[in-house]
């Protein structure tokens, strides 16, 4: 029997996304070395390529971050307990999942520290001292930080139990301010979302059982990932005045009355570089949009045996305009076969593979591949960087635009309980309702569909039609999924 051709039998090595996505989604992760197992159970080791999309996606969060007036802090990574316990819904939300440290120096502690599951307790101590009259006001920090939350199930990037990721914590004078900073971190969360990893998100309000604990009110953007079951991308809370009164953070206003600052806390995490995955990704592994792409070119040079003396110094001249234009970019000079390479960095998701051989060499113009469409252009060597530049782009809007018409495709409107359960059983999405608000309706369609409320609408447009579970007349047209 002849044997397989080497790119076949390289790409076999992850199951088909149809075959089973689960199997697929962490032979992607394994692949093309994003994270790795680590020797405690539930925490996972990010890979420098995983790495490098994760400081892409960082780093475009933290511009918008410090451009809408926000800084930057950095706060312990132990709690004392007592501090923990002191907002009632905050600790029973979190006790479950919470890490202690008993000992320290070889001693028993005389009080037994949290290791941060999330830091409003900390933090609101913190700006208790800070805060003492209204023009100390707001405080607009964002720390960037690790954080752990015990799991009992975890996946690489989705769900682990330690994560990297920000979380912003405002204080304010007023209530309409702590609103208004909620809904523009939602907005900023789906501007990066959208723009840099080209996943669409719909933004709305969390139920009251899915909102944060100690919250008064929690907005989330929501993803539609290639299963589709939905991810939820990042969460914005507005506290009210819950945690300043637990952590006694108040202020002298301007009429001269002692009062209570409102709080906000809102953050996004590494989960979002499995969004980025699940959403784009196909049977050939990751296809990663160029602006969170660790390399967004890769030059192979194909040629005969003296490649090295006739293709390469084009090559890496190549190589140079494009760095040069800030285009991301790498030169694979290994000894291995064309072919071989292709598949490694089509499995690696690299939005653009340039080919270069002698004859195009003589024609001074490449061959550019793209990993989207699978699309191959002759291109002149001329303009190259404008080209690429140009491409890169096109990519960026055409993932956008596929993610967008696979969950517009994968969304449905329906107004009785029966269609609900009908469509949840065949193919998988959002699903929109009416819901009558009532706790005990959204537990009962959870315990026989598997879905959760996602969001609702912010606008509050008033719903047609009655609650698809008890017929009352409901508050809001929800929108359901199966979810991550
Ligand atoms: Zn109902």
């Amino acid at each position: 029997m002849p044997k397989k051709p080497e790119k076949e039998s390289f790409v076999t090595e992850i199951t088909p996304r149809s075959q089973d996505f689960s199997k697929w989604y962490l032979d992607v992760v394994a692949r093309a070395e994003l994270a790795d197992y680590s020797p405690v159970k539930g925490c996972m080791v990010i890979r420098p390529y995983g790495y490098a999309i994760w400081e892409l996606i960082q780093q475009a969060l933290d511009r918008r971050i410090k451009a809408s007036g926000h800084v930057n802090a950095y706060f312990p990574l132990f709690i004392p307990e007592s501090l923990l316990n002191k907002e009632a819904e905050h600790v029973e939300g979190f006790a479950p999942q919470v890490a202690y440290v008993t000992h320290g120096g070889g001693e028993l502690l005389a009080e037994k520290l949290v290791v941060r599951p999330t830091s409003e307790a900390i933090i609101g101590t913190m700006y208790a001292k800070w805060v003492q009259s209204w023009r100390d006001l707001p405080i607009l920090i964002n720390q960037w930080a690790n954080v752990v939350r015990w799991e009992k199930v975890t996946r690489p990037f989705l769900r682990t139990t330690e994560f990297l990721w920000q979380e912003g914590h405002t204080a304010h004078e007023t209530e309409e301010e702590a609103e208004a900073e909620t809904l523009q971190i939602l907005a900023m969360y789906k501007d990066t979302v959208e723009t840099e990893m080209a996943v669409p998100v719909i933004e709305g309000r969390k139920s009251e059982s899915e909102k944060f604990a100690g919250a008064s009110r929690t907005y989330s953007i929501e993803a539609l990932m290639g299963d589709g079951r939905a991810l939820q991308a990042g969460t914005s809370h507005n506290l009210g005045q819950n945690f300043a009164k637990a952590f006694d953070i108040t202020f002298q206003a301007r009429d001269k009355s002692v009062q209570h600052v409102w709080g906000t806390s809102w953050g996004m995490t590494t989960r979002l570089v499995g969004a980025a995955i699940m959403v784009h990704g196909d049977d050939s592994g990751l296809v990663l949009p160029p602006r969170i792409a660790p390399f967004q070119v890769v030059i192979v040079p194909i040629g005969r045996d003296n490649w090295r003396e006739t293709v390469l110094p084009t090559a890496q001249a190549i190589r140079q305009e494009l760095a040069a234009a800030g285009i991301r970019v790498t030169l694979d000079d290994r000894d291995e076969r064309p072919g071989w390479k292709f598949s490694e960095w089509e499995m690696r998701g690299v939005p653009l593979r340039l080919e270069i051989g002698p004859k195009d060499i003589e024609k001074s113009a490449v061959l550019l591949a793209r990993r989207d469409t699978r699309e191959k252009l002759g291109v002149p060597m001329d303009g190259i960087a404008a080209r690429v530049r140009g491409l890169l782009d096109e990519i960026q809007q055409h993932l956008f635009e596929r993610a967008l018409a696979f969950r517009d495709e994968h969304t449905q409107r329906v107004t009785s309980y029966d269609e609900f359960k009908q469509v949840l059983e065949g193919r998988p999405g959002f699903v929109i309702a009416p819901w009558c608000g009532s706790v005990e309706c959204e537990a009962r369609i959870k315990a026989d569909t598997q879905a959760t409320i996602r969001n609702m609408p912010i606008d509050g447009a008033k719903p047609a039609g009655r609650c698809i579970r008890c017929d009352q007349e409901s508050i809001a047209e929800a929108w359901f999924a199966k979810s991550y």
